[in-house]
């Protein structure tokens, strides 16, 4: 299913010697209503990195989030 997006910012970040960055954070609102899912991506140079997780844990146990998605787990 598709999330609907909250809010999305961006912070900016020193970087890791390469030249600064931001970390992007894109926030979702949980399957569920209560919650939220986080979507932070790294836009740093030399480092890339991307991590979700959710507030709720019972959606967190229920679902799988990429992006913008959640999918039910077996
Ligand atoms: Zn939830």
């Amino acid at each position: 299913m598709e999330l609907k997006l909250l809010d999305q910012t961006s912070y900016p970040h020193d970087g890791y010697g390469a030249g600064s960055g931001t970390i992007d954070e894109y926030i979702y609102e949980c399957p569920c209503g209560k919650g939220t899912v986080i979507y932070e991506k790294d836009n740093i140079p030399g480092f890339r990195d991307r991590s979700i997780h959710s507030t709720c844990k019972p959606c967190g146990e229920k679902y799988d989030f990429g992006r913008g998605t959640a999918t039910q787990k077996n």
